[in-house]
């Protein structure tokens, strides 16, 4: 088994566990805001999901100047990802969700 890799810009951090590979990306990279809603949320993984959770591909499209291969690349990545960890455990175990009320009902 290869492991998770970070792959984030040039990052190559590879990870056995799947919850390391999150809290590397939450820890060690910058944040990301959203091109449509101006959510800041933490680069990698948690952007991918914020985005396909609280918006649509088309929106990816216009937004990010992005292709479908884009999209199927970040749809499987999170699809992965949700396979193989309780999100939200990770999340409450990084303490994303502290503030995230406001950008709730927006
Ligand atoms: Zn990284
Ligand atoms: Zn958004």
């Amino acid at each position: 088994m290869p492991g998770w890799e970070c792959a984030i810009g040039d990052c190559s951090a590879v990870y056995g566990d799947v919850t390391d590979l999150l809290a590397h990306q939450v820890t060690e990279h910058g944040r990301h805001e959203c091109r449509v809603c101006n959510t800041v949320v933490p680069e990698g993984f948690f952007a991918i999901a914020h985005f396909f959770d609280a918006h649509t591909r088309a929106d990816y499209v216009r937004a990010y100047d992005a292709d479908s291969d884009d999209i199927r690349v970040r749809e499987d990545v999170k699809a992965d990802v949700e396979d193989a960890v309780d999100v939200a455990a990770v999340r409450e175990r990084l303490d994303l969700d502290a503030g995230a009320d406001d950008a709730a009902d927006a």
